[in-house]
Order: C-alpha cells, then sequence, then structure tokens
C-alpha cells in the first residue's frame, strides 16, 4: 500500500486530500470522489498505485497531440476513477468504478521501465485513459524513471488539479493534453461536478512552465455548443495561452449516460472558422 502524498490529517482519524480542488475530507475507512485514495486509520493511500487497467502502445495522434513528435508511438497506462463525473465520458468502464470493481494487473514501476526501455518504438510513456491526477504518486515515480533515460512524459488530464502538485509534476512531464470541456461553469458543476477556474489556472501554470501543451473541446450539441461561448473560450486561450496552442474540436458520439446526435458537421465547420481566427494550429477530431 502506498501512501498518498498532498493530505493533512484531522481529528478523529479524518483526513483532507489535497491534491485537487476537491479537497476532500475522507472519514475512516471512506473514499474520496475519485474512489481511489482511501483512509485507513488516518493514513490517506493511493489505492491504484502499482495497478492498471490497459497498456498499449498508441499513436501519439491518438493523445491527442498533433504538434509532439508526429508520427511517432508512445506505451500508454491508465488505471481507475476520475475526479469527474462526466455523464458521457467516453471511458466510463475505467474511470467511474473503484479498485473492486474491475480486474486490474499488478504491476511495478521497474516493469513498466523495462517495457519503456525494451519497446524501441516508443518515444516515452503516456499517463493517459482514466484521470492520471488521481494515480499522481505512481505517475510521479514512473516519470522520474522514464526522464532518467532520457525518454518523454505526456499527461493527458482534465486539469482538475491542485497548483502545488501540478507544480511538482511539470519538471517531468514534457506534454500535455488537456480537456477544456466547456467554457461555462453551469456546465462544469452540472455536468462533470466540477468547476473551471481551478482548469483555466492549471492551463495558465502549463503555459507559463514552457512545457509542450494542446487542447481539447469535445462539442457536444445542446450543452457546450453555444458560439458565442465557443468564441470567448478561443479568445481567452489565445490571450492567456498564446496564438500558438493548439487546440483539438471533437465531435461528440453517445456515451454513458448521454444520448444526444453525433455533431453535425456544419458546427464543426463553423467553430472551426471561428477558432482559426484567434489560434494558429485547430484541428477537428472524430469526423
Ligand atoms: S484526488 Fe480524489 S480524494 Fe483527493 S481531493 Fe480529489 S477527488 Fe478527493
Amino acid at each position: 500500500m502506498k501512501e498518498a502524498k498532498y493530505y493533512k490529517k484531522l481529528s478523529d482519524n479524518r483526513v483532507q486530500c489535497e491534491l485537487c480542488p476537491h479537497n476532500c475530507i475522507i472519514e475512516n475507512g471512506k473514499r474520496g470522489l475519485c474512489r481511489v485514495r482511501k483512509n485507513y486509520n488516518g493514513i490517506l493511500i493511493a489505492e491504484t498505485y502499482g495497478l492498471i487497467s490497459a497498456i498499449h502502445l498508441d499513436p501519439i495522434e491518438k493523445k491527442p497531440l498533433y504538434r509532439f513528435y508526429p508520427d511517432t508511438k508512445i506505451i500508454s497506462i491508465g488505471t481507475v476513477g476520475c475526479n469527474m463525473r462526466c455523464e458521457f465520458c467516453q471511458n466510463h468502464e475505467i474511470s467511474q468504478v473503484g479498485v473492486d470493481e474491475i480486474g486490474l494487473k499488478k504491476v511495478s514501476v521497474n516493469e513498466i521501465i523495462e517495457m519503456v526501455k525494451n519497446e524501441k518504438n516508443s518515444i516515452g510513456l503516456a499517463y493517459t485513459y482514466n484521470e492520471p491526477t488521481i494515480y499522481f504518486e505512481f505517475m510521479l515515480d514512473l516519470a522520474k524513471e522514464v526522464k532518467k533515460l532520457g525518454l518523454k512524459n505526456v499527461m493527458v488530464s482534465n486539469g482538475f488539479i491542485n497548483k502545488k502538485p501540478l507544480s511538482d509534476l511539470l519538471e517531468y512531464i514534457d506534454a500535455f493534453n488537456i480537456d477544456l470541456k466547456a467554457f461555462d461553469n453551469n456546465f462544469y458543476s452540472k455536468i462533470t461536478k466540477s468547476n473551471i477556474e481551478p482548469i483555466k489556472e492549471s492551463l495558465k501554470l502549463i503555459k507559463k512552465s514552457g512545457k509542450h501543451l494542446e487542447i481539447t473541446n469535445l462539442l457536444i450539441p445542446t450543452l457546450n455548443d453555444n458560439l458565442g461561448e465557443f468564441e470567448n473560450m478561443c479568445k481567452w486561450i489565445s490571450e492567456e495561452l498564446g496564438r500558438d496552442t493548439v487546440l483539438h474540436i471533437t465531435r461528440y458520439f453517445s456515451n454513458y449516460k448521454m444520448i444526444i446526435e453525433p455533431t453535425g458537421i456544419e458546427l464543426m465547420r463553423k467553430c472551426y472558422d471561428i477558432a482559426i481566427k484567434y489560434l494558429d494550429f485547430v484541428y477537428l477530431g472524430n469526423v
């Protein structure tokens, strides 16, 4: 069992996790909202340390990262759990369950690093599939070893992480793809059960660090397809993060609890035309 980083002890064997902006207060024997950080007698445990739900060699474009070592591949891993509750989650089979709910493979840091070392077609290791923030300790230990090999670390994330852990991670991660799911806090609070402001802060911090950053916006008909709001998002990205920030506009297909028609191609084109006024690198995905 791996003790978690970023928490404080409270009275009556309770703890407060400080890894993400939920800052969950967790009673003895209970877990945080992400389902994978558990209070064992006043010690917070990172339950997914050394457990994976998937490991694949993926094209880097699948992350998606289009302007970071194009035409290469990267070993990609994920565990279970998430600190959001998106009703449209494309990976809900692993993101909306805990460690006891599906079969997971036990694997050590050394075993994964050996795989990375031996896979000559991989540029490094990507932390993806479910939200990597919540397997922070495992990701950090792996990322330090990947760095020692002179290879690349990639994090694909919702960006909902506190400033201190993100700052500690920045030294090791070379490229990020961050979901900016909408530009409206009502959407974030109602559909994802989180909040947009910390995500904007994460984006600014990553950009300031000089690490490679690409953003994904999943365009969901009727939920985040207001063109004025979309334009405000593009303007904000351009002003706060720079015109050279890559934006992926992705087409929605029904998933999990949200049965909605796929995003219309005409709407995708309109959004592309808006985005390209503010940003130099805009791509349409899932079309
Ligand atoms: S990482 Fe999990 S336990 Fe910690 S604050 Fe976030 S949701 Fe809560």
